[in-house]
Parts: structure tokens; C-alpha cells; sequence
């Protein structure tokens, strides 16, 4: 099933401008990810974000996040309480329930949740009577999952963030993505949406990601640092540049917990200054120096760090065992 979707993958693969400014031009840092998929990681030669410069189609993204994504990931098509146990996810959602509480007290309520998974941050909140609160779950048989289990009935929603109309009958006060925000093929699209939703309230955007500072670490991953379904690599400096270009200012940044994965990036942002007209890539050119390290880094780690792996990668093609961080 996994080569399948890999074959389905890079015969619907398409370029890619940069996520973020829009630049057409890139350099190319990696070729392929760790299933084979052709999907050339790359850096924007404008605002240094470093981004799967090719990519799945837009019109079989929807389809790809709904039945093949998890499949792709887990190899796994179906959700189950023991996969759960398994996942991590419980003690996941139970270290980021307190982490995002202890910033948030009392205030803790009015919450969306994009892309809720296993579901266990949704639990969180039920448990803690949070009032108003509902999740996005696109996956199908995730949210079946979701949609079925008493303690979460009607606070599940299987739609993208994008197709949202009126399905959310409160004031949201907190916007909080795990390990999704990576996930987002118009990031800044998304940010500005939340922007809008979180208007009213001034409300708190929680973005978790892989952070891509310089904790990443290919030297012990190898390929498996990398695949297609993260469009793009977010250092902190690039996502503070971004979320201020979007109207937020940002309050807090958490980085390196050893109870999600080492390289985790969680970054609280308030939705309080007004969205700029146009992209000013000025904000973000600062990183430049940065980027060009990083490039040089992966550059390094792709000529000298780990020729075995790339060896074995190529012999094994997409049958290489998928290492994965702990959470995405
Ligand atoms: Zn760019």
C-alpha cells in the first residue's frame, strides 16, 4: 500500500513556489525524502524558508490527507485504542495540556484545535470542562474515530481549516496546532485566517513544530529527518518573522523537550497588530545568514555525514524502515 501511494505521489508531483513569499526560485538542498518521493527540499532564495520545492497537486491534497496520509505514515489505515497507547500521544497531550495551562490559566476556553489526530489534546479539554472547544480532523478514519466516542460528540469536525463556513458558533480565544502547522501548503494563508478568527478576542495562536535550529540532527536520522507531507522546515527566527508579517506578536517561545522529541519548537503568538498589505520579505531577510548556514549544513551531512544511509537508501528504495520522530 505505502509503495503505491509513493508511485500515486510522484506521478502527481508538481512545482512548488515558495510557501511563504511566493519566490520561484530556490536551491535545491536534498532530492528526495525518506519514502523516495521526489519531493526536492529546498531553500527560498528570498526569504530562506526551507520548503519541499516539489509537491502533491492541489487537486489531490484533499484526498491524500482524507485516505492516503496515514497510510503513507504509519502504514496503518484504521485508529485504534491500542495504536493509541502505542503512539505516545496520551503523555504528549497530557506535557502540552500543562505547558500551554501554566501560559494560558484561566483563561483557558474558546479553544480550536486544527488537525486533532489520536484525538488526546480534545480529551485534555473535555476533562478540564474547558467550555467551548472543537477540533478539525480531515483524516477519515481518524475522525470516525473521533466522531464515535462519547466523551468528544459534537466536537469533532472532518474538514480542513479552509473549508470552514460557520461550524464554529463561538469566539475563539485559542488556536492550537501540533506538530500541523508544518503540514500547511499555504501557511500564510492559514495564518491569516486564524488572525481573523482570533480577532475578537485578541486571542492566542500555539503553533508546535519540528524545529529546523540548528538541534537537527541528520547525522542520527538520516533521510528519515525528512518527508513530503512537512512542506516546509521552520526555525524559530523564520516563524516569529512569519507570524509577525501576519499581525502577531509573539509572547513565548518553548524549544528542546525532551518529553515530545528534542528538536520540539512550541511558539505562544498573540493576535493583536494589524495584518500588513503586502509581504515584506525585509523581516525575514534577517535570517538569511542563518539559512545559509543551514544549507551548508545539509549540504555537509549530504556529501560527508552519513554515505551508508544514503547507500542503503537507494538499495532499499522506500522499503528503508521509517526511524519517524517521536511525534508529527
Ligand atoms: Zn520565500
Amino acid at each position: 500500500m505505502r509503495k503505491e501511494i509513493v508511485k500515486k505521489i510522484n506521478s502527481s508531483i508538481t512545482s512548488i513556489d515558495c510557501l511563504f513569499c511566493g519566490e520561484k526560485n530556490a536551491s535545491e538542498l536534498i532530492p528526495y525524502d525518506r519514502y523516495g518521493v521526489n519531493c526536492s527540499i529546498s531553500i527560498c532564495t528570498k526569504c530562506g524558508l526551507i520548503y519541499t520545492k516539489k509537491n502533491i497537486a492541489n487537486k489531490y491534497l484533499s484526498s491524500f490527507y482524507a485516505n492516503d496520509y496515514r497510510y503513507l505514515y504509519n502504514d496503518t489505515p484504521k485508529l485504534t485504542d491500542n495504536f493509541i497507547k502505542k503512539s505516545g500521544d496520551i503523555g504528549y497531550a497530557k506535557h502540552r495540556f500543562s505547558c500551554i495551562s501554566k501560559f494560558v490559566g484561566s483563561q483557558l476556553n474558546n479553544v480550536v484545535e486544527i488537525g486533532s489526530g489520536t484525538g488526546q489534546f480534545l480529551l485534555k479539554l473535555a476533562e478540564a470542562n474547558v467550555s467551548n472547544y472543537v477540533g478539525l480532523e480531515p483524516g477519515v478514519a481518524y475522525s470516525e474515530y473521533l466522531i464515535e466516542k462519547d466523551e468528544l460528540r459534537g466536537h469533532v469536525i472532518r474538514k480542513f481549516w479552509s473549508e470552514i463556513n460557520d461550524e464554529i458558533k463561538f469566539d475563539s480565544e485559542l488556536i492550537v496546532l501540533f506538530h500541523v502547522f508544518e503540514h500547511l501548503d499555504k501557511p500564510r494563508d492559514f495564518l491569516k485566517w486564524a488572525h481573523m478568527m482570533l480577532s475578537k478576542r485578541e486571542g492566542l495562536l500555539i503553533i508546535e513544530v519540528p524545529g529546523f535550529d540548528t538541534d537537527l540532527n541528520p547525522w542520527r536520522f538520516g533521510i528519515n529527518e525528512f518527508h513530503m507531507a512537512h512542506r516546509a522546515y521552520y526555525s524559530s527566527k523564520i516563524l516569529v518573522g512569519m507570524l509577525n508579517e501576519c499581525g502577531f506578536s509573539v509572547e513565548k517561545i518553548e524549544k528542546h523537550e525532551k518529553e515530545i522529541c528534542a528538536n520540539n519548537l512550541r511558539i505562544y503568538a498573540r493576535s493583536t497588530i494589524t495584518i500588513k498589505n503586502s509581504f515584506d520579505s525585509k523581516s525575514l531577510s534577517d535570517s538569511g545568514s542563518e539559512a545559509e548556514a543551514r544549507s551548508k549544513l545539509l549540504k555537509y551531512f549530504f556529501r560527508y555525514g552519513s554515505t551508508a544511509k544514503i547507500i542503503n537508501f537507494i538499495k532499499n528504495g522506500f522499503d528503508l524502515p521509517t526511524v519517524g520522530r517521536k511525534s508529527d
